[in-house]
């Protein structure tokens, strides 16, 4: 029996609810594949994938499935025991990647969060407590507690909140004579993003990567790889690391992980996972068999044959369309990015004004997202249809012309 509930507007956010955000006018209700309908009926294409999350579009039947099987079954158990699902999850991402244990939590943040905690740790267990400095890049984005917002090198998410975590060192991404200047034997661990994502879908280079990898082998620190926007298919590879051919000792994962239900996992060898014994690192939902059970599931799906090798066709598609549109309407001067995590950079004219993009999509029954003022940002279901890759994009070529053409 469901209890009926009294309607609410988005008017509402404004008396109820903390103002960190500014959500869109209207209320998404409904998902279906890569379209949303709001409360008033209104349907939508969605190409931001709620931030790079709903890697298999909304309500993928797989899913939905996992969910209300495990959802009948056991939801809640604790650390105190381990499930079925958690243990299922874990071996599936060990048998495919460089990892040899996962440790669950609840989303990149907390991912994060466990990686820098074990990298300071496994640092200070072997070589002391000199051994403690963070080297990441600048205009990073790694989450919003506080030792990851230290991390992330954005003033505008970090300062204000009393004094920083420190030890934290920032050089400018790509930059591997920066990096090198910097890491010292001080270093504990280096901490990139593959893919700059929030930063404005900045791919690395690989020289960049292949060139920290070895910094951290001549300085015995940790290179961790922060997966949770560029990981799990995005990058039309399982992790954005095997795109690279670069083996990290720690990889963070969120956001695609779940599909959309909130999970987060940090990955790492079985050498570094013994530097949190009992008791030194937890949370109360990791590892939760919900979230397990649906991470089991979207991951099935990205491994079957053909999925993430279908990411790449559908990149051409939306690169080819939105080179087009960037050169027809004179907006873009790059569309630059991995798989489908697709960054369209302002030209010199639209520098800042991601905003109205966003705005003019909007109107245009489109769902995307910035990356920053200068970026416009596309983070589609990786398994979206080619004819709402078409009806996206023409909306959105319409919301340009309008935009540029007064
Ligand atoms: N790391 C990266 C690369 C991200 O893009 C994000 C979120 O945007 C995070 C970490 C933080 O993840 P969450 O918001 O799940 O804490």
């Amino acid at each position: 029996m469901s209890v009926e509930q009294a309607p609410v507007h988005r008017a509402d956010f404004d008396q109820v609810m903390v103002p960190n955000y500014a959500p869109a006018a209207f209320i998404p209700v409904r998902g279906e594949g890569s379209r949303v309908w709001d409360q008033a009926g209104r349907e939508r294409v969605d190409f931001s994938g709620g931030i790079a999350v709903n890697v298999l579009g909304h309500c993928h039947p797989a899913l939905v499935n996992a969910l209300t099987e495990q959802g009948n079954k056991l939801w809640h158990v604790s650390n105190v025991f381990t499930n079925e699902p958690a243990l299922q999850l874990a071996k599936k991402l060990v048998d495919a990647t460089f990892a040899e244990r996962v440790f669950f939590c609840n989303s990149g943040a907390e991912a994060n969060e466990a990686a820098f905690k074990l990298a300071r740790r496994v640092a200070f267990d072997r070589y002391g407590e000199e051994k403690y400095e963070i080297v990441a890049a600048l205009n990073s984005f790694h989450g919003r507690t506080l030792f990851t917002v230290s991390v992330g090198g954005q003033p505008k998410y970090s300062d204000g909140f009393g004094p920083k975590i420190t030890g934290i060192r920032h050089v400018p991404f790509n930059d591997l004579e920066a990096l090198k200047a910097i890491v010292s034997d001080k270093t504990c661990a280096v901490v990139l993003e593959p893919v700059q994502g929030e930063g404005g879908v900045l791919p690395a280079d690989l020289a960049y990567l292949q060139g920290a990898r070895e910094l951290c082998n001549q300085h015995n620190a940790l290179l961790i790889f922060d997966e949770v926007q560029c990981g799990m298919g995005r990058s039309g590879h399982l992790f954005a690391y095997m795109h690279y051919g670069v083996i990290p000792d720690i990889v963070s994962s969120a956001k695609s992980l779940g599909g959309g239900f909130p999970i987060g996992a940090m990955l790492t060898t079985e050498a570094l996972a013994k530097h949190f014994p009992v008791g030194t690192h937890g949370t109360t939902y990791g590892g939760n068999p919900l979230a397990c059970a649906v991470a089991g599931a979207v991951f099935d799906v990205l491994t079957t044959p053909g999925v993430l090798e279908g990411v790449q066709a559908k990149h051409q598609k939306f690169k080819a369309r939105l080179e087009g549109i960037g050169q027809h309407y004179g907006i873009f001067s790059q569309v630059r990015g991995l798989g489908l995590l697709i960054g369209c950079v302002l030209s010199e004219a639209w520098k800042g004004k991601a905003r109205a993009v966003f705005d003019a999509a909007e109107q245009e029954n489109l769902m995307i997202l910035q990356a920053g003022p200068d970026v416009i940002r596309f983070a589609p279901s990786l398994v979206v249809e080619d004819a709402d890759i078409d009806e996206g994009l023409d909306r959105f070529e319409r919301a340009v012309a309008k935009l540029t053409q007064g």
